[in-house]
């Protein structure tokens, strides 16, 4: 477990990337990807500027697949102006709007892994809708309000090969600590029959039986 797989690029890459993903919840995250790397490609919902991307493009080089990296860049509710995680450096300032896609693509290139992960730009659902194929991981970071978080979930989970992991950030039990639509979905998920393998802070990883 920990960052010792990781280059030393990627490394350097995590310290200087924009993001909420605490290192032990990376760690976690880059773990999953490398067992599920080796059933089928990653799939990421919300890159923002690519921290977490950095851990599961790990993976995906060392499992000899790749990771494919949704989001719109437009930013969630919780990350617009006057919202708790609101950051100004990352607006357009042409338009006044959140545009993180540049703020990825140096992510992607200080990491060296342009060649791994390719970020595509649209609404994640949209997205899902024209991808088939087995995936070897799901991971659920994207917008948090429940109506978006659950919208992913039904869009992307169908889409797991069978003992592919299905992994959900910012997943809070006790409302004092966080919101409950990623527990909401974890709960949804197990109703579903997909397996609780993990628990990692706020990180949970399942599996597709
Ligand atoms: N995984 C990132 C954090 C993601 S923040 C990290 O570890 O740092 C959530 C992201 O989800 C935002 O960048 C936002 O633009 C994106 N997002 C929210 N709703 C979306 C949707 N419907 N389709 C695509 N992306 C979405
Ligand atoms: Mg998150």
């Amino acid at each position: 477990m920990g960052d010792e797989g990781m280059t030393p690029a990627e490394r350097i890459a995590v310290g200087r990337t924009k993001g909420f993903m605490p290192e032990a919840e990376g760690a976690a995250l880059r773990d999953a990807g490398l067992r599920a790397g080796r059933i089928g490609p990653l799939l990421e919902v919300g890159s923002y500027c690519g921290l977490s991307a950095i851990h599961l493009g790990s993976a995906a080089r060392a499992a000899g697949t790749v990771l494919i990296t949704v989001d719109h860049h437009r930013g969630s509710e919780e990350t617009q102006p006057g919202w708790a995680h609101h950051d100004p450096e990352v607006v357009d300032l042409r338009t006044g709007r959140t545009d993180t896609l540049p703020f990825l693509r140096r992510t992607l290139e200080d990491a060296g892994l342009e060649d791994v992960v390719i970020p595509v730009v649209g609404d994640s659902p949209t997205v899902a809708r024209l991808v088939r194929g087995d995936l070897g991981l799901v991971f659920i970071d994207g917008g948090h309000a429940l109506d978006i978080a659950m919208a992913d979930y039904e869009a992307w989970a169908g889409h797991l090969a069978p003992g592919g992991l299905l992994v959900i950030h910012d997943v809070f039990e006790d409302p004092a600590d966080g919101g409950q639509a990623p527990f909401e979905v974890w709960q949804r998920a197990v109703a579903d029959g997909f397996i609780p393998e993990s628990t990692t802070g706020s990180l949970r990883v399942l599996r597709r039986g």
